[in-house]
């Protein structure tokens, strides 16, 4: 994204002119970016060639899971509903893995169905689950184990996952017992041993001691893993003083860890693929003055971008045509809904903004929409994706008969 003749645009495309011709609000995405993104992903670790399975909770849209899949990516889903989704966009199920800690009969019946690559488990009473169903269906089904290996991301408290009070994978000794349960089982396959610690991680140093971790388990056990799975959670620079995730290192520890342990690596990174890559772009209904500050009231709410106040997320926001007044008011910019934490950001020194400008929210592909609601009954947002000068409709903005 970058200024052209003071419009901000996105490919070979500015702002304004996708606004005047769909209703705002609405996100778009960038093709170039999610081919970069991708290119760039298996570009880091290529000397290992891993399965890059995209963690689709991230973004669930059809069409943009289907141009995933045809840049070489599997899925990572962590509901029936994501891996029906990851089918339908035509992913082959030997590269979908199914994570999360609370899959019900009926959803790890439907995996099994699918013969998907692996089911990860994420504790005993599940891999007992797992193996009832597949005995009763006359099948042997692989499984991963998720290990919480009680590291700290260094990240967000909310979306930190590998500490040991946080409620996913199993402990050590946990572990072990599912190690024994599963040698003694006819129907399940032990294959795969995961983790993932967090998300929007910017240090490599947790992703090293988590390696460290996974190692000493593997020393200490003579069960052979075919895959490690290590999750996702590689951030992404939402703000320029964010640093960088040095892959470099992390790629330097994995090869590291490779050379003791003959296994194949997974990934399910999902922020790092799409979060750059989309755009909400929001209208000024009103612009009401309260002292020092303006509340900028935009036509996009907490119900359509959630993560300011879901977890207090930066997000970059920039004014669809640039100009070079600059305002003296903070601006407070807030949307409809009626809830004091429906705001996403505060600013100072803004350019000088009036009612009906549009306003750009960066970095929204990762959590936006696949996070909205219909809070205030409010409609599901239109979603674009430009390809060069190609803008293409990848979803409706749902209409009020739906709605009602
Ligand atoms: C959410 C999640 C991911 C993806 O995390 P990102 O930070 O978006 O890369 C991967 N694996 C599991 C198990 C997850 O829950």
């Amino acid at each position: 994204m970058k200024y052209i003749n003071n419009k901000l645009s996105i490919e070979k495309i500015n702002f304004q002119k996708i606004a005047n011709k769909f209703e705002t609000p609405f996100y778009s995405y960038s093709y170039s970016k999610l081919k970069e993104n991708i290119n760039n992903f298996k570009n880091s670790f290529k000397s290992f060639s891993p399965l890059i399975c995209f963690a689709v909770k991230s973004n669930t849209n059809l069409n943009i899971i289907k141009e995933i899949k045809k840049l070489g990516l599997g899925a990572d889903v962590v509901s029936q509903g994501e891996l029906m989704m990851a089918l339908k966009a035509g992913i082959n199920p030997n590269k979908i893995v199914f994570s999360g800690v609370g899959k019900t009969s009926n959803e790890i019946s439907f995996a099994i169905e699918k013969k998907i690559l692996l089911i990860n488990a994420e504790s005993l009473s599940e891999v007992k689950e797992i193996n009832r169903i597949a005995k009763f269906k006359n099948r042997k089904v692989n499984i991963g184990v998720r290990l919480n290996p009680d590291t700290d991301a260094k990240t967000l408290i909310q979306i930190s996952t590998g500490k040991k009070e946080n409620k996913f994978g199993v402990n050590k000794s946990i572990l072990y017992e599912i190690i024994n349960y599963c040698n003694n089982s006819n129907n399940i396959n032990l294959k795969c041993l995961s983790v993932h610690i967090g998300s929007q991680i910017l240090d490599y140093k947790p992703y090293e001691k988590m390696l460290k971790t996974v190692s000493q388990i593997l020393s200490k056990t003579d069960h052979s893993f075919e895959y490690i799975d290590l999750g996702g959670g590689m951030g992404i620079t939402y703000s320029n003083k964010n640093k960088k995730l040095n892959y470099k290192k992390y790629n330097t520890a994995i090869l590291r860890f490779l050379k003791i342990h003959k296994v194949k690596i997974i990934f399910e990174p999902g922020r790092s693929i799409i979060g750059n890559t989309g755009t909400l772009v929001t209208k000024i209904i009103y612009i009401k003055e309260s002292g020092k500050k303006d509340f900028i009231i935009l036509d996009a709410a907490m119900n359509d971008l959630m993560r300011p106040a879901l977890y207090g997320a930066f997000h970059k926001t920039l004014p669809v045509i640039k100009s070079y007044k600059i305002s003296k008011k903070i601006y407070e910019f807030v949307g409809p809904i009626c809830e004091s934490t429906d705001k996403f950001i505060t600013l100072k020194r803004f350019q000088k903004l009036k009612e009906k400008d549009l306003i750009a929210i960066c970095d929204v592909g990762a959590y936006g929409m696949s996070l909205s609601s219909n809070y205030n009954l409010r409609p599901k947002l239109l979603e674009l994706l430009i390809k060069g000068s190609k803008i293409i409709v990848i979803r409706k903005r749902q209409n009020y008969k739906e709605l009602i």
